[in-house]
Formats: structure tokens, C-alpha cells, sequence
């Protein structure tokens, strides 16, 4: 299939490398022009717009890190919309805002064009190994078209309800990993401060009820004192902001996920916001004056 893919950063990069494996025929753009050559190595045809991408393609992906990038890269000059063929099908994967989603379908809409939002979990080990977890809203029968292409990048693709409930379910995801990893440095930084190892506590503590995905990534990077990145502070500012702005458009407040994003804007402060968003820890220890790792 002809497939348009832009973005090619951390995520969209080997996703777009797994479809060149699957057999596919990708016309690929970035504004970074590293990127492009990258998988134009890799067998991509490099475009010069976002516009000329989606001309050869039958679906169009985008990778993009949020909302306006988004708005830019389909709606705006030179963008998807200006180059697209009727019946071409734009599937965006990037986590941004539900009412953006909506507002771009309703843009496509009214050109003819199908849209759904597809945002993915897992990080870039899983886009490497296509094995992503993956959201979808929009058009059942849409869903149904894409699917196989999804699951040549994703592990799993589950229909959420209509357009913008992928990123709806992403910012689900969000919270509980922000929460998730919030309570992992504020209970490693607590048996740090009290002279228990946090080491031996994560050893003893991970198969039970505490135990969890979040616990076996994050808790060895904050003992190791390792914030490579992974997913960015940075980036998971984005979402929380995402989701308190829909959270209080629907009337659903958010008090436990305010309080972590403060706590990722006091770390973006100090210039840790390109970290892993597991420096959280880096958080625990201004405060305790204590460090979970050596
Ligand atoms: P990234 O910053 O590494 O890549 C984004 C790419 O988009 C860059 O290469 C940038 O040059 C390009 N870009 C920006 N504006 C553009 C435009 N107008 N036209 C063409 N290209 C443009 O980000 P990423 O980590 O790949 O994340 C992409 C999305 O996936 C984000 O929404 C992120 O929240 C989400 N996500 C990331 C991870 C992760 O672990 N990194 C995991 C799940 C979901």
C-alpha cells in the first residue's frame, strides 16, 4: 500500500521503518531533514511537504509531538489537506488534545476526507519492536479498514467510540503512568530517608499489590540515578496540560494530576526537561534532600 507518513522522530521513525518491512511503499516528510535521509536509507521516498506526502498516498500517518504541530502539518499551507486524493484515509498517531482531533476531522470532513485519531502506548521499545498498544477513535468501518496497518506497527488496536476518544483514552493512560510514577519516588525516597535499602524494598514489594509495569521501568532508572530518556518530562507536561484543559472542559476534576504536573514543571524549571519523566525522583530529592539512587 502507498502510505504517507509524517514525523519521524523518537516514535514515528521505526514505526515508519516497520512499515518499509511490512511491504509498503512510504512517501515520507519531516521538517527535520536528519530524519527524512534516515529512512530514506531505509527504503523511504523523501518528500518536500506534507502536501506532496499525502499526494502518492492512499492513508496518511502522522507522528507529531502535539496539537498545533498537528493543525500545522495537516491544515496548514502546504499541508496534508492541500495534496491529499479523494478517499485517502489520514490516520493521526500523535497524543494530542480529543477536542484538536476533533476540530481537524471536522476540517477533513468538510474536504471529504476520513479522519481518525490513533495515539499509541509503550514508548519507543515497543515501537521498535512493533509491538505498541494502540487507541483509536472515528468511524467504525474506517477502524476496520485500517486495522491490518495498525497491527503492523502495534501489538494491539482497540476501537475507543468516536473521534478524538483514542486521546481520550491516551490521557487515561497519562495520568495513571504520571500518578504511578509519582508514588514510586515518593515511597522509594520515604524507605531512603527512614535507612531501608530501595533496592531491596523494590525486590520485596514488586510482586505484590504495589507491583506494576510503571514499578518494574521506573524504580531501577531512579536506583541507578539513570534519566535518560524514554519518554521526556517535557513531553509528558504536554499531556497532563491535555488533560486538565479536557478534564475541566467536561467537568471532571483533576486534583492528584495538577499536583504532578507542578511538580514536572519544577523539574522543566531546573532545566530537567528533557529527562526521562522517571526524574521525578529528582523532584523527591529537592524536597527531602534526599536521593533514592547513589
Ligand atoms: P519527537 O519530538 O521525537 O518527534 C516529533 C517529530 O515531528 C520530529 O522529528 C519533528 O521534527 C517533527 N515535526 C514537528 N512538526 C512538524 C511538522 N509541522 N511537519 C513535519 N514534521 C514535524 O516526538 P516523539 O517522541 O516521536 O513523539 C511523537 C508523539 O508520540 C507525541 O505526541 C508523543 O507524546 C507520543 N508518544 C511518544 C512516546 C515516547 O516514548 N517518545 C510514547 C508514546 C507516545
Amino acid at each position: 500500500m502507498k502510505i504517507g507518513f509524517i514525523g519521524l522522530g523518537i516514535m514515528g521513525k521505526p514505526m515508519a521503518k516497520n512499515l518499509l518491512k511490512a511491504g509498503h511503499e512510504l512517501f515520507v516528510f519531516d521538517i527535520n531533514k536528519d530524519s527524512v535521509a534516515d529512512v530514506q536509507a531505509a527504503g523511504g521516498k523523501s518528500t518536500s511537504s506534507a502536501a506532496e506526502a499525502a499526494s502518492n498516498a492512499e492513508i496518511v500517518i502522522t507522528m507529531l509531538p502535539n496539537s498545533p504541530h498537528v493543525k500545522t502539518a495537516i491544515l496548514g499551507e502546504k499541508g496534508v489537506l492541500e495534496g491529499i486524493k479523494s478517499g485517502t484515509i489520514i490516520v493521526d498517531m500523535s497524543s494530542i488534545a480529543p477536542l484538536a482531533s476533533q476540530e481537524v476531522e471536522k476540517a477533513c470532513k468538510a474536504k471529504g476526507i476520513k479522519m481518525l485519531d490513533a495515539p499509541v502506548s509503550g514508548g519507543e521499545p515497543k515501537a521498535i519492536d512493533g509491538t505498541l498498544a494502540i487507541m483509536v477513535g472515528g468511524d467504525k468501518d474506517i477502524f476496520e479498514k485500517v486495522k491490518p496497518i495498525l497491527l503492523q506497527v502495534g501489538a494491539s488496536a482497540i476501537h475507543c467510540g468516536n473521534i478524538g476518544a483514542g486521546n481520550s483514552a491516551k490521557l487515561a493512560n497519562q495520568v495513571i503512568v504520571a500518578l504511578n510514577i509519582a508514588a514510586v519516588a515518593e515511597a522509594l525516597t520515604l524507605v531512603k530517608k527512614a535507612g531501608v535499602d530501595p533496592d531491596l524494598v523494590f525486590q520485596a514489594i514488586k510482586g505484590g499489590l504495589a507491583g506494576s509495569t510503571v514499578l518494574n521501568a521506573k524504580a531501577p532508572m531512579m536506583i541507578d540515578s539513570n534519566f535518560k530518556p524514554g519518554f521526556k518530562i517535557d513531553l509528558h507536561i504536554k499531556d497532563l496540560a491535555n488533560a486538565l484543559d479536557t478534564g475541566h472542559g467536561v467537568g471532571s476534576p483533576l486534583p492528584l494530576t495538577s499536583l504532578v504536573r507542578e511538580m514536572m514543571e519544577t523539574l522543566h524549571a531546573d532545566g530537567f526537561g528533557q529527562d526521562d519523566h522517571s526524574a521525578l525522583a529528582r523532584y523527591y530529592a529537592k524536597v527531602s534532600g534526599t536521593k533514592i539512587g547513589k
